[in-house]
């Protein structure tokens, strides 16, 4: 899985910002990104929409219409997106002095959810059309159980990598080369190479490929493996230092707010992931209560000592500043089954940085030294690696 169908007009992925007809609005794009999960289909406006469609259901031909104000096309929008992803096969685009009309064909009965998205960083306000895989959650629940087994049978610890963004969500802007869910993807694939060189250690991709996935199920992911710790991959961009900012950054959670204000900025940026990327709404399910809070405790604790590990671990000339690492509020990071860490491994709006984290030999060096600080936490917060007989985990005797 994680191949992606982007099927956006001309060959770019920003749309054109074309005026619709006076007082009307004018469809920009449309694409398609496909996930193990499901398929989900973005249609870009020049202004807000209304849209005529039911919120979900299930059934194998959707139409949405947008009435009461003519619309048009720009340049290259397609009105026919052939999309054959096994999920979705197609969608129909027309556009009238009277409205819109979307026809989205599924390639079976599906469910399906509708919704829009405000404008967001440089996203114009979207409609979105989530198509589910019909048995996608049994197979992924089955495949995330079989590693769970798979380390209580192997007695080795499981290592969740997080490359940070994909799908819609592009993560950090930059002016030229590649987007920042490019390279995370790129040094979590090497990182989780370099990981599974070490005896005991099993690392796992918590999403390979180019989609988008909300930030709570990065770590429920995460979770239902069984997880030891998981480690996020991000890179920087920082808007006040633009072409200074260099180094890499390791940070664990803080609930009571960040350490400074650049802190608070890179927490929000990293937290606008949901937004971007286009979470469809719904409650909020995080427990509360003392055990919850106790619990949280014991594994802040470890995850500052995770994240001191990596920072150790790192070359002299990658380090930021001060040694210390950093604490703030990032979404991601609010699992309380594991020490979680996230790792901001440069800064893409420094040239020479951006260079670096697109060439491969310094991949293969920093996942090595973040590979290297993985292990020296195992070792200094007494798990066993690749030793069954002084682990502490309950076991069944391999036959
Ligand atoms: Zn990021």
């Amino acid at each position: 899985m994680g191949i992606v169908a982007v099927l956006a007009f001309a060959g770019t992925a920003a749309p054109s910002r074309a005026d619709g007809p006076a007082g009307g609005v004018s469809l920009t794009g449309v694409r398609s990104w496909a996930s193990p999960t499901g398929t989900r289909v973005v249609f870009d406006f020049s202004t807000e929409i209304h849209p005529v469609a039911p919120d979900s259901g299930t059934t194998r031909q959707l139409v949405v219409t947008v009435p009461g104000a003519p619309m048009s096309l720009a340049a290259g929008v397609p009105t026919l997106l052939v999309v054959r992803d096994t999920v979705v096969d197609s969608v129909m685009v027309s556009a009238s002095e009277i409205g819109g009309r979307f026809r989205v064909t599924f390639a079976q009965s599906s469910r399906f959810r509708v919704f829009t998205l405000r404008p967001e960083a440089d996203k114009p306000f979207r409609l979105v059309v989530d198509v589910a895989r019909p048995g996608a959650p049994a197979l992924e629940a089955e495949r995330l159980g079989g590693i769970a087994s798979t380390k209580r049978r192997d007695r080795i610890r499981i290592v969740a990598i997080d490359a940070g963004h994909g799908g819609e969500d592009f993560g950090a802007h930059r002016r030229k080369g590649p987007p920042e869910k490019t390279i995370t993807l790129t040094i979590a694939h090497t990182l989780t190479e370099e990981l599974k060189k070490i005896p005991g250690i099993k690392a796992m991709l918590v999403q390979n490929g180019d989609y988008f996935v909300p930030l709570r199920d990065r770590y429920h992911a995460a979770e239902k493996m069984k997880a030891d710790l998981f480690v996020s991959i991000h890179a920087n961009s920082s808007p006040q230092r633009v072409g200074r900012a260099r180094g890499t950054q390791v940070w664990f959670l803080s609930l009571h707010g960040a350490s400074d204000q650049e802190s608070r900025d890179f927490a929000d940026m990293e937290n606008a992931a949901d937004m971007v990327g286009g979470v469809p709404p719904q409650s909020d399910n995080d427990l509360v209560g003392i055990l919850y809070d106790v619990k949280r405790s014991s594994v802040l604790q470890q995850s500052q000592l995770l994240a001191e590990s990596l920072l150790d671990n790192l070359s002299e000339d990658r380090r930021v500043e001060t040694r210390a690492v950093k604490q703030a509020g990032f979404a991601v990071l609010k699992s309380v089954e594991f020490p979680s860490v996230l790792v901001e491994t440069g800064f893409i709006n420094n040239p020479t940085e951006l260079k670096l984290l697109g060439n491969p030999d310094f991949q293969r060096r920093m996942a090595k030294e973040l590979a290297g600080g993985v292990k020296a936490f195992f070792q200094k917060a007494g798990y066993s690696l690749a030793d069954p007989a002084a682990s502490g985990i309950a076991v069944p005797q391999r036959q």
